[in-house]
């Protein structure tokens, strides 16, 4: 058996190779075991000379971690300004945050062909190569023209929109022949698999597309949150909440997260069912993220504006409606009090596959389980039907969805807890890159 090559645009942190902490870490921990496997992208760090500067590598058990360098320009013109600022959003449907220009898609396609200059050395003829995500859409056929003819599989962990929406990109047919070089495309849903079918259609381009949603490791995660909920840490951030109930949200500051749609959904809870005022608390953890982007700025003013207005329209002097923390929480402390909560409040307007949904299942007591109220645009939505499904536009609507939530008897919140992990379950990290992996061999069998 060959080699696994995985490229991402970062690695995972060397204090995160002996430990899965998160993510694609966590996804592709099972397949990573079971064969030899090199690891392959950026370094996370920029020098002026990063085009003479070698790659640095790290074995670690069976995986070989090679990273390189990149130039300041390139960091911020292929990371931030067009991977950031023009992909993401196009791919999250937000076309109107879309700060387009050629020189960044040039500097893009030049960090690609950096990528493919670096990593084709290092391969050898029956590698199977599984790129990750949209900081690299053409790298594989970068790679084809360097004279790879192995198997190279692509998976996109965010969503692709239809071709009305995708058609907006500047050279769009660039972008999508080069994906079109790898032999199969996974994606995270149904609709993102008939959207970018759809567009390799309209441009004559026949390349596989799978469905395959991403999954958590819902045994290790189940026992954390078990534990964490019994720490000192966990049992004192109860302690503070003065036996009210807990909605928890958990999210990086994202406008695809619908942060400001959830503040004004739980503001309509205070507002139309004045029962929960002193009654509940809405915990939400936000660590900041891509802060060198000026719509997440922007994005950060908005929501500080609004916790401050609405606790301080609902707060009172021994009430706090709503805490708010812009700073990172560790998985473990999460996991144990996602175990706490009564509610997981998740409301993307759009996102790939939400794993904070599948957490939060996955961390529940089976004998009194909290409740997932979880927006239909979330990449999860399709696989957990039972949740309590809400448009994140709609205030008045989360406001009763989050009502019931709270209001449900132990029957109901069991079966529908019961019926989501079992599908947490089924579809796990392991699962999600076997299945990738199975149905690239089946696409592109070995000689
Ligand atoms: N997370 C964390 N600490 C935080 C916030 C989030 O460990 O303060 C974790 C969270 O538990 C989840 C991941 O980060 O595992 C976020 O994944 P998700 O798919 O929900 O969103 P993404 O950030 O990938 O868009």
């Amino acid at each position: 058996m060959g080699r696994l090559i995985i490229v991402s645009n970062r690695t995972p942190a060397p204090g995160e190779r002996t430990q899965p902490a998160g993510g694609l870490t966590v996804g592709l921990y099972d397949a990573v075991q079971t064969q030899e496997t090199l690891w392959f992208g950026w370094s996370g760090h920029q020098h002026a000379d990063a085009a003479d500067r070698p790659v640095q590598s790290e074995q670690v058990g069976n995986v070989n971690y090679v990273t390189f360098d990149l130039t300041q320009r390139q960091y911020d013109r292929f990371y931030l300004n067009f991977s950031n600022g023009v992909l993401w959003p196009l791919c999250h449907y937000r076309t109107n945050l879309i700060r387009y220009t050629r020189e960044d898609c040039d500097a893009y396609y030049e960090a690609n062909e950096v990528f493919a200059d670096r990593l084709v050395g290092l391969l050898e003829p029956d590698d199977t190569v599984w790129i990750h995500d949209y900081h690299l859409f053409p790298l594989g056929k970068m790679l084809r023209d360097r004279g790879v003819t192995g198997r190279i599989g692509f998976f996109l962990h965010i969503p692709f929109p239809p071709w009305s929406v995708a058609r907006l990109l500047p050279r769009l047919d660039m972008l999508l022949t080069g994906l079109a070089a790898c032999d199969l495309i996974g994606v995270q849903t149904p609709e993102d698999e008939a959207n970018l079918s759809g567009c390799f259609r309209a441009y004559g381009l026949k390349v596989a597309v799978e469905a395959v949603p991403i999954g958590i490791d819902p045994v290790s995660f189940r026992q954390q949150a078990i534990e964490s909920a019994a720490s000192d840490e966990v049992v004192k951030i109860m302690d503070t909440l003065e036996g009210t109930r807990l909605i928890m949200g958990v999210d990086r500051l994202d406008y695809s997260k619908g942060l400001p749609e959830r503040m004004k959904g739980f503001e309509a809870l205070l507002k139309n069912y004045p029962e929960h005022r002193g009654q509940v608390t809405f915990l939400q953890v936000t660590p900041v993220s891509r802060g060198g982007v000026e719509s997440y700025r922007l994005l950060k003013e908005e929501l500080d504006g609004l916790v401050g207005t609405i606790n301080g329209a609902y707060g009172t002097p021994d009430w706090v409606p709503i805490r708010y923390t812009t700073w990172p929480i560790g998985r473990d402390i999460l996991a144990g009090l996602y175990r706490m909560a009564d509610v997981g409040f998740v409301t993307p307007l759009r996102d790939g596959m939400n794993l904070v949904a599948k957490e939060f299942i996955a961390a529940q007591d089976e004998e009194d389980p909290g409740v997932l109220v979880l927006s239909r645009f979330a990449g999860a939505a399709p696989e957990m039907p039972e949740a309590l499904l809400i448009n994140p536009l709609d205030a008045e609507g989360m406001a009763d969805a989050l009502h019931i939530g709270l209001t449900m008897d132990v029957q109901a919140r069991h079966a529908a807890w019961s019926a989501m992990y079992d599908e947490v379950s089924r579809n796990t990290a392991g699962s999600w890159s076997k299945q990738f992996l199975d149905s690239l061999e089946a696409i592109r069998p070995c000689h």
